[in-house]
Formats: C-alpha cells, structure tokens, sequence
C-alpha cells in the first residue's frame, strides 16, 4: 500500500489557543455571518435526512456556474469528487499523471487502487509543465490530474493553453482539474468544457474562499453522463454532507459580501507578505492564492524553529533543491506576527 499522507496527525501534535494557523490554506474569516446562522439553525432538523435540501444546493451551485443542476454532483469536501473520479479511473488499470509538486492529498488512493504514478517536473518558474504532461501520457494512463491554481506553488496556467490541454489529454484518459483555489483569481473556471468533453472533471470545494473546510462540502461538474458515472461510485446520494453542512454551503453561495470581503483582504495580506518577505532576502513565486510557495536558501536562520518559537503553523520543504516552502496567507495581524518571528532584526 502506499503511504497516505495524514494532515490530520499534525494538527494534532499542534494544537493550542493561541496557535497561528497558516499550514492547510484555509479561511480565516470563514464561515459566512449567513452561513453561521444557517448552521445553527439546521443542528434543530438533523433528525431528519432533510432530501429537499442537496436538489436546492446543487440548483443554487449550477446556477453559479451557468449550468443546469445535471453537471452538478455534491461531494464530502472536493476531497470525495478526488476519490470518485479515482475510483472511476481505476476501473481500469495502468498509470496517472500528476504534477509534483502538487496537491498530493488523494493520489496514495488512487496508487492503493492499483494505478502507478507518473510525477512531471514544474516548469522553472513552478508553473504546471502542460507540454511535458501531456509528453508523460501512456498508452495505459487513465487519469491526469490538473491543479489550477497549483497547490503548493499559487501559480496559473493561460486558460487558451488549460483548453488545448484538456483536449489534448482528455482523447486518452480522464482529466480531472482541482479548481480549489480558482475564487481567489480572477481567471475563467474550465466548466465550460464540461458539456462538450465527456472526459474532463472538475472539482470545486467550499473549505476555502466560502470558510467551511471543517464543514466538509465540495462539488464536481461534468457531463451528464459522466456524473452518472461518477454517481454510481458513490453509495449515498449527493455524498457525506450533513443537513448542517448542506444549510451552511446553501447560504454561503448567497453571502457574496463575505466572499469578496474575503477575496479583497486576502489580496492585501498576501502582498504585504511577499513585500516583507523580499525584504528579508525570502524569493517568493508571485501568488494567484491564498498561500505563498518561498524558497530559504538566503535565509540564514533555522525558519522552522522561528515559528515554532513563535507558535506559527506553517509547512515542511517541499523541494529540497532550492528549499522551497508554502506558507498560508491569514489575517495581516497573523501575517504581521509571521514577519516578526522570521526577521531576526526584529528578534
Ligand atoms: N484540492 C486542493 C488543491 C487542496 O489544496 C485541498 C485542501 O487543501 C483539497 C483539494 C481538499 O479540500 P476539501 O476536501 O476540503 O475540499
């Protein structure tokens, strides 16, 4: 079995009151003042299944997307639409092709489910390599995996070079795109494709711009015949969301307010971030996230132990070769206590 990576594990050797929390990318401001309110009042109705709510969540999420609710299938997190679509690809046996770094958090399953993983190199300035992905397909490859923004780097792909990939990639397996942090950008979403390419799946998430990672709601857009599809590996419709979480994504797709609150502040926290973090000597890959990928090698202190000292969360190396790690952008507070506890002048 491959080793399955366990965020989980971590938080708990970390916890605390006052612990800055800048590892796992999520909301700082989240959830919504409406889905709060949501939340609390569904905790009263989870005796019941409550069916007529997931219809109205995905009529709301397919409006959203300019697509009819048939596109549309709920998932625990987008982390379940990673695990379908797995599922779906392991049907058949062979390789998959992914980035790395990329998010890895799902692919030991897909390993576990009998399929080898193809790994392609970023780009030098740590974009995906879509060229050399699709060089990296073989004949027995069904699945490539797209990260846009990629996770851990914050970096996009132009959406006329996303479209020729996916048609090129999605004549030989299925393409499935993580779209978790596309609403911190501006960029268009690849949904449009979906009713053409019968192909391509694409995987959006409410833990991260709506607040709700603990909450567990997450989508998948396709084709209809490929939700189908997608359904049938999944035992209980519309997946393992409860009323609770279900009430709260409901909500939080009305509370536009709070999402651009979010977007604009992000915006300002993640470039008073790289700003400071430049001054210190700390290159940083410009960012379409609410995270930033930075290299150590100028930095002469020990960065891990400055922030344990300091009680800050952040990640581990992700490439040995030129030291590069990602930190998550939080409130400019927590972003300001970040600064102070790397810069030794400051110490
Ligand atoms: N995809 C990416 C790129 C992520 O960074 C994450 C979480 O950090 C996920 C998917 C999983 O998120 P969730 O299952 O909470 O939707």
């Amino acid at each position: 079995f491959a080793e399955k990576p366990s965020p989980y594990a971590f938080h708990k050797l970390s916890s605390g009151e006052n612990l800055i929390r800048l590892r796992s990318n999520e909301n700082p401001y989240g959830p919504s003042p409406m889905a709060r309110v949501a939340m609390n009042e569904h905790v009263n109705t989870s005796n019941r299944y409550n069916w007529d709510l997931y219809p109205e969540l995905i009529d709301a999420i397919a409006r959203k997307n300019n697509l009819t609710p048939g596109y549309i299938l709920l998932g625990a997190g987008s982390t379940e639409v990673l695990d379908l679509t797995s599922r779906l690809a392991a049907l058949n046996k062979g390789s998959f092709v992914m980035s790395l770094p990329t998010y890895p958090f799902w692919s030991a399953t897909l390993e576990n489910l009998g399929l080898k993983k193809i790994s392609v190199p970023l780009t030098a300035d740590k974009k995906n390599d879509l060229p050399a992905m699709l060089n990296a397909i073989q004949p027995d490859t069904q699945l490539v995996y797209l990260c846009n923004p990629n996770n851990p780097t914050g970096t996009i792909c132009k959406h006329d070079e996303l479209v020729h990939f996916i048609q090129e990639a999605s004549k030989k397996a299925w393409v499935l795109v993580d779209e978790a942090y596309i609403d911190f950008t501006s960029e268009q979403s690849l949904s449009h494709l979906v009713s053409e390419n019968k192909k391509l799946v694409i995987a959006r998430t409410f833990s991260k711009i709506y607040g709700l990672a603990g909450a567990r709601v997450g989508y998948a857009m396709a084709n209809p015949d490929t939700i189908e599809l997608l359904s049938r590996m999944q035992s209980w419709p519309n997946g393992g969301i409860s009323v609770v979480s279900a009430a709260a994504a409901l909500a939080s797709l009305k509370d536009e307010a709070f999402v651009k609150q979010t977007y604009t502040l992000n915006q300002e926290a993640r470039s008073f971030t790289i700003e400071q973090m430049e001054l210190l000597h700390i290159p940083c890959i410009p960012s379409h996230t609410n995270f930033i990928y930075f290299s150590l090698v100028n930095h002469q202190q020990d960065f891990f132990a400055q922030l344990k000292q300091h009680n800050i969360l952040g990640t581990d190396i992700y490439e040995k070769q030129g030291k590069w790690s990602r930190i998550t952008v939080g409130t400019i507070s927590e972003m300001q206590k970040l600064i102070n506890a790397i810069d030794t002048a400051h110490a």
